[in-house]
C-alpha cells in the first residue's frame, strides 16, 4: 500500500488540473497582454480564472491579483501594507505560530524600525485573544494572523479579529484554510492562498486584496495584474489553480466530510492502541491535521520508518526548508522538548481511506514499539 498523508506540505494535483494545463501549455501560448488573437485568448482565460477564483473567496475580479505562491503573497501583503502605511505607526501584529513566510518578513520589518508584537498560543495552537485585544492601539497599522495553523490544524477566530482590528489593515495567511474552511466571509482586508495545498500547481498563488486597500507593488515592470505585480503571467498555472479551485471549493462540505472521516479514525485508533501519546491538534481544527506527539521517540526516526512501508507523513512544518528545525508552533504551545521531538503531523486529503488508515495504524504502532523497545534503532 502506499498512503500519502502529508498534504499539509503540499498535495497531489488533481488530474483534471494537470490535463488542462498540458492543454494551456500547448495552446494559450500568447502573451496575454499581447494584442492579438493569440493573445486576447490567453487573457480572456486568465480573466475567467480570476473570476472563478474571486467567487470562491466572495470577492470581485479586480481584489485578485496572481502570485507565483503563497510566500510572495505573504511578503507582498506584509511589506506593501508596512510600508504604505509607516507615516500612521509603526506597530505589526502577529502570532507566533505563523509560517516562516511570515515571521520571516516580520524580521525583516523589525530592522526597517517597525515594533512587532507576537501573540501567543495555548497547548492547542488557539490565539490569546486577550492578549491580541490589549495589543490593538492607534500605533497598529497591520495585523497578520493565519486563519488555520499547518502544523496543527488550528482554526484562528479570523472574522472576530476582523471586527476588531481598529484602523489597522488585517492580513490572513489563509493558505492552509482555502479548500478546508468557508472563507468567503473572513472580513480580512488581504487574504493569501496557494495553489499546491488544493490539488493545484506548485508555484502558484493569489493575494485577495479589499477595494479600497492601498497596497503598493512589491514587483514592478509591465504593470501586469493593475499594475500591483508586474510580470508575464504564468497562464498554465492559472490556468491549472483555476482547475483546482474549481474542484476543491464547490466540493468543500464532501472534502472535508471524508478528511474528517479519517482523521477522527487514525486519531481514535492511536488513541486505543498507543500509550504515552500526547494529541497536540485541537479537536475542533481543520480536518486535514492530526499532529500528534508520541513520547520516548523521534518524529524523523519515525518518519523514515514509516516512509520504508510507504508511508508519507512529516514532522511539523515540512514546507519550510528548514526541515530539520525544532518547530517553532509546537514551541509556542509550550510542548516540552520531548513532545517536540517525538511530534508526527499527519495530513490527510479528500483522497485518503479507512482501508489506508488500518494500514498506518499497524505501521504506526509497530515502529513506536520497537523505537521504544530498542531506543533509536538506527
Ligand atoms: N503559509 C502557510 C500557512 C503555509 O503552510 C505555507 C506552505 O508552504 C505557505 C504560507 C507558503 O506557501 P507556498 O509554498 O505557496 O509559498
Amino acid at each position: 500500500m502506499f498512503v500519502y498523508l502529508d498534504n499539509s506540505a503540499t498535495t497531489r494535483q488533481y488530474d483534471q488540473v494537470t490535463l488542462e494545463m498540458k492543454q494551456a501549455m500547448e495552446d494559450l501560448y500568447g502573451n496575454p497582454s499581447s494584442l492579438h488573437s493569440l493573445g486576447l485568448a490567453s487573457e480572456k482565460r486568465v480573466r475567467a480564472a480570476r473570476q472563478h477564483l474571486a467567487e470562491s473567496l466572495g470577492a470581485r475580479e479586480d481584489e485578485i491579483i496572481f502570485t507565483s505562491c503563497g510566500t510572495e503573497s505573504d511578503n507582498t501583503a506584509l511589506y506593501g501594507i508596512a510600508h504604505a502605511k509607516r507615516r500612521e505607526g509603526k506597530k505589526i501584529i502577529t502570532s507566533k505560530v505563523e509560517h516562516p513566510a511570515v515571521l520571516e518578513a516580520c524580521k525583516v520589518l523589525e530592522k526597517e524600525g517597525y515594533n512587532i508584537e507576537y501573540i501567543g498560543v495555548d497547548d492547542k495552537c488557539r490565539l490569546d485573544m486577550n492578549q491580541l485585544k490589549a495589543a490593538i492601539d492607534d500605533e497598529t497599522i497591520l495585523i497578520s494572523i493565519m486563519a488555520v495553523n499547518n502544523e496543527t490544524g488550528t482554526i484562528m477566530p479570523i472574522q472576530e479579529i476582523a471586527k476588531m482590528k481598529g484602523k489597522a489593515v488585517f492580513h490572513t495567511d489563509a493558505v492552509q484554510a482555502y479548500g478546508k474552511i468557508d472563507l468567503k466571509h473572513t472580513g480580512a482586508d488581504l487574504i493569501s492562498v496557494s495553489a499546491h495545498k488544493i490539488h493545484g500547481p506548485k508555484g502558484m498563488g493569489a493575494l485577495y486584496v479589499k477595494k479600497g486597500i492601498n497596497l503598493p507593488a512589491y514587483l514592478v515592470g509591465g504593470g501586469q495584474e493593475r499594475h500591483m505585480r508586474s510580470g508575464t503571467e504564468n497562464v498554465p498555472g492559472i490556468v491549472g489553480f483555476d482547475a483546482a479551485c474549481q474542484i476543491a471549493i464547490p466540493n468543500l462540505n464532501e472534502r472535508v466530510a471524508k478528511m474528517a472521516e479519517v482523521r477522527d479514525y487514525l486519531k481514535r485508533g492511536i488513541e486505543d492502541q498507543i500509550k504515552d501519546i500526547k494529541v497536540n491538534s485541537p479537536d475542533d481544527g481543520a480536518a486535514s491535521v492530526l499532529n500528534i506527539s508520541f513520547m520516548g521517540t523521534r518524529g524523523e526516526v519515525l518518519l523514515h520508518t514509516l516512509e520504508q512501508d510507504n508511508i508519507f507523513v512529516s514532522t511539523g512544518s515540512a514546507c519550510s526548508s528548514n526541515k530539520k528545525g525544532r518547530s517553532h508552533v509546537l514551541a509556542a504551545m509550550g510542548l516540552k522538548d520531548k513532545e517536540i521531538e517525538g511530534a508526527i503531523r499527519f495530513s490527510f486529503s479528500e483522497a485518503n481511506t479507512i482501508e489506508e488508515m488500518d494500514y498506518v495504524l499497524d505501521k504506526v504502532n509497530a515502529a513506536v514499539t520497537r523505537f521504544r523497545r530498542l531506543g533509536s534503532f538506527r
